[in-house]
């Protein structure tokens, strides 16, 4: 167990905003703050990919407005490139 560290994903802004929506952040869930009780290198692993919104809460709403929890049914993932520091999109795989 080490000290908790500000969540160098998110810096500790716990998540994402994308207009009116926030996702939290995968790699602190949404905490800001890693290690010490939210040892993410800890067994259980965390999981390869983020969880769909779908098993967060709120997403039921949000889900009468848009099709796809990943990418909002805009086929396309919002994305930043950690080496450029510049926010690009991919093509969603889910939908
Ligand atoms: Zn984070
Ligand atoms: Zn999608």
């Amino acid at each position: 167990m080490t000290d908790p560290i500000v969540c160098p994903q998110c810096h500790g802004r716990c998540g994402t905003r994308y207009g009116r929506l926030h996702l939290a952040c995968t790699f602190c869930g949404g905490r800001g703050v890693v290690g010490g009780d939210h040892e993410p290198a800890e067994p259980p692993p965390p999981p390869e990919r983020p969880p769909p919104a779908l098993q967060q809460r709120g997403w039921s709403l949000l889900a009468t407005v848009v099709p796809c929890p990943y990418c909002f049914g805009s086929g396309r993932v919002p994305h930043v490139d950690q080496q450029s520091r510049t926010l690009t999109s991919l093509p969603c795989t889910e939908c």
